[in-house]
């Protein structure tokens, strides 16, 4: 496989040169754009396999920039924000993006964000539009409406097995809970969340082993779960 070219956004030079500096040391080949305008313009005439986007850029909003990729470009975009931008970074989410990072971050985490988006394109590569799902253990049969652990069909209720499957059909994806509630129930209030962490912890309970440290079912606290691909 060729090395992946990465597309660093961010308009902060001490943020970015760890960024890249990392990037060399990985060997992932990288460039750069410092505003929002040449980030969509990066990406439009080198065809990046994964962004790197600051939220907050001098010009347009990093939440803008993602609408506009998303416009043309299916490319995996992980935001990188700070704390106090939560909101934003669920907007991001929402608008399109993957995954995301909070600044200050350390090497590790950028690495470990890159290596699951690393998979998630495998996956997307790999699978298309396939008929049945296997995702280490788990397998889904989207034709018969079935879903196995290890062989053993799971009894699932209809609303764990349409989460499953939306979950599945995101692997390596941070899904936000206005994006699963409105997929799911077609309506997004507070009580639809409150509804969501239930059915969640029932699906858990019949999907993972140790439901209390889940393999399959990542949480992101106030902001929403993704599925993780096992290796
Ligand atoms: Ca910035």
């Amino acid at each position: 496989m060729n090395k992946l070219l990465i597309l660093v956004v961010e308009d902060d030079t001490p943020v970015r040169s760890l960024i890249t500096t990392t990037l060399k040391a990985q060997d992932y080949r990288f460039i750069v754009a410092l505003n929002g305008n040449e980030a969509v313009m990066e990406t439009a005439s080198h065809n990046p396999d994964i962004i790197l986007l600051d939220l907050g850029l001098p010009d347009i909003d990093g939440v803008e920039v993602i609408r506009r990729i998303r416009s043309w470009s299916n490319v995996p975009i992980i935001v990188i924000s700070a704390r106090s931008e939560d909101s934003d970074k669920i907007d991001a989410l929402d608008a399109g993006a993957d995954d995301y990072l909070t600044k200050p971050f350390s090497v590790d985490e950028l690495l470990a964000r890159l290596r699951v988006t690393k998979r998630r394109l495998a996956l997307i590569q790999s699978s298309g539009q396939s008929a049945i799902f296997v995702n280490g253990h788990l397998r889904i049969d989207y034709a018969s409406g079935c879903a196995y652990l290890s062989d053993v069909e799971l009894h699932l209720t209809p609303i764990e097995y349409k989460l499953l499957c939306l979950l599945a059909q995101n692997t390596g994806k941070v899904l936000t809970h206005k994006f699963i509630t409105q997929s799911v129930w077609g309506s997004s209030w507070e009580n639809d969340v409150v509804s969501l962490r239930v059915f969640m912890a029932t699906l858990r309970k019949k999907l993972e082993k140790e439901p209390g440290s889940p393999k399959y079912i990542q949480t992101h606290v106030g902001i929403g779960y993704r599925m993780l691909k096992i290796e």
